[in-house]
C-alpha cells in the first residue's frame, strides 16, 4: 500500500506567507507536464510494484491544469503501477479556479474524488494580508460550486493566528466552514517563514502577529468547535467527519511508502528518503537530458524511530509501545517510557496500556515534547 504525491509548482499570484517551492513562470507548464511523464516512467520501480491508495496533486495549483491534463497524468500513473479500485485522488484547488465550468469538465474528464480548497480565510482583510488571489466570495462560491458539481470529500484550508484576527472573527471562520457541510478540514497556525514577503514585514515591526496566549484561544477554539460539530481533531492540524480522514496523509504518518513526482517533491520508502530538485527549469532539463535531479539520505534505525515519534504524537493514533519494542528494540522501548514519564505527571501526554498520547497542553508544544523524547545518533 502506498502513496503518490504529484508536485504543480505554477502560481499566479505568490502568497505573502508561502514558503513552499512554487514559481509564477507558469509558461514552463506545458514543458513540465512533458517530465513529469517522463519521470513517472524513470521512478516506475520505485514502488516495487505495491498498490497505490492514494494519489495527490499538490502545489503550487494543480487547479492551473486542465481537466485532461490531469487525466492523462492519472493514466500515465495506472499504466506503470497497480491503482486500488477504491485509490482517494486528491487535487489541491485555489477557490478562483473552482468555476461551474471548470468543476463541471473536472467531474466529466478526471476521475478526482477528494478536493482540497486553499480557503485560508473567509475575511477580506485577512486575504488582502495574505496576497491570496481569491476574495471571501469567491471562497464560498467554490464550495458551493463543488457540492453542486457533485464533490462530496471537500477539505478546507484554514489559517489561524494571523495579524488582527481575534476569537471572534476565528469563530466565523469555523462556523462559517462548519455551516457549509464540507468534510474535513485543515487549520494552520500562521508561520513566519524567513524569506517571504511575511517575514520581510515581521522584521521591519509592521505585522502585528497573535501572541502565545491568543493562540491558544483560538487552537482551544477550534478543538471545542470541531467536538461541538462531530469533528475528529485527528492529527494537530486535520478535522474530519468520521471516514473522511485524508487517506494521503494518514500513509504519511503511518510511515507507508511514497513516491514524490515533480519539482521538489520528496519520496520515501522506509529505508531512505530522495526529494527532487527544486527547480522546475532544471528538474525539465533533467528529464529531457538526463543527469541527477535528486538527493538522497539513507535512514539509520535512530532517524527512522525519531520519525516515527515525531509523526505519531501528532496524530490521535499516538505511539505504541509494543511498536518501538518491535521495530526499535527494548533499550528503546524502555528509553521512551523513562523519557516519556515527566511529560505524564505535568499533564502534557496520557498512557493507556501501550499507547502514549499528547494531551491538548501537549499539542500546543508538541515540537518541545517530541524532541525531548528522540534519540541522538549515538541511541541516547
Ligand atoms: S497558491 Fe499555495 S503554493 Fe502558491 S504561493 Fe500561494 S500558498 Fe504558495
Amino acid at each position: 500500500m502506498a502513496g503518490i504525491y504529484i508536485h504543480i509548482p505554477f502560481c499566479k499570484k505568490i502568497c505573502s506567507y508561502c514558503d513552499f517551492y512554487k514559481t509564477a513562470v507558469v509558461d514552463l507548464l506545458p514543458d513540465y507536464l512533458e517530465a513529469l511523464e517522463t519521470e513517472i516512467e524513470i521512478q516506475k520501480d520505485y514502488l516495487a510494484a505495491e498498490s497505490v491508495e492514494t494519489i495527490y496533486f499538490g502545489g503550487g495549483t494543480p487547479s492551473l491544469l486542465e481537466p485532461e491534463q490531469i487525466n492523462r497524468i492519472i493514466n500515465r500513473i495506472r499504466r506503470f503501477h497497480p491503482i486500488a479500485s477504491d485509490c482517494e485522488i486528491t487535487l489541491e484547488a485555489n477557490p478562483d479556479d473552482l468555476s461551474e465550468t471548470y468543476l463541471a469538465d473536472l467531474y466529466q474528464y478526471a476521475p478526482i474524488n477528494r478536493i482540497s480548497v486553499g480557503i485560508q480565510s473567509f475575511e477580506d482583510k485577512d486575504l488582502l494580508v495574505l496576497n491570496r488571489r481569491h476574495n471571501a466570495r469567491q471562497a464560498i462560491e467554490s464550495i458551493r460550486h463543488l457540492q453542486k458539481t457533485g464533490y462530496y470529500n471537500i477539505s478546507v484550508d484554514l489559517i489561524y493566528g494571523l495579524p488582527g484576527m481575534n476569537t471572534e472573527s476565528w469563530q466565523k471562520n469555523l462556523d462559517l466552514v462548519i455551516s457549509m457541510g464540507v468534510q474535513h478540514l485543515s487549520a494552520y497556525h500562521l508561520s513566519i517563514e524567513p524569506g517571504t514577503a511575511l517575514s520581510r514585514l515581521a522584521s521591519r515591526g509592521l505585522l502585528q502577529l497573535a501572541d502565545e496566549e491568543e493562540s491558544c484561544r483560538q487552537f482551544a477554539l477550534l478543538r471545542k468547535t470541531a467536538a461541538g460539530n462531530a469533528f475528529v481533531h485527528y492529527e494537530i492540524s486535520n478535522l474530519a467527519k468520521e471516514g473522511y480522514f485524508s487517506k494521503h496523509n494518514t500513509n504519511y504518518w503511518m510511515q507507508k511508502k511514497y513516491l514524490g513526482l515533480g519539482a521538489s517533491a520528496h519520496s520515501y520508502n522506509i529505508f531512505s528518503r530522495q526529494w527532487n530538485i527544486a527547480n522546475a527549469r532544471k528538474y525539465i532539463a533533467a528529464m529531457n537530458h538526463g543527469g541527477d535531479f535528486f538527493e538522497k539520505e539513507d535512514l539509520q534505525l535512530v532517524k527512522r524511530y525519531n520519525e516515527y515519534l515525531m509523526v505519531s504524537l501528532r496524530t490521535i493514533q499516538g505511539v505504541d509501545l509494543e511498536k518501538i519494542r518491535l521495530d526499535y528494540g527494548e533499550r528503546s522501548c524502555k528509553a521512551f517510557v523513562h523519557a516519556a514519564q515527566s511529560s505524564i505527571t505535568a499533564g502534557f501526554m496520557t498512557a493507556e496500556g501501550s499507547v502514549y498520547r499528547l494531551t491538548e497542553n501537549g499539542w500546543l508544544i508538541s515540537d518541545h515534547i517530541i524532541s525531548g523524547l528522540m534519540e541522538d545518533a549515538d541511541g541516547r
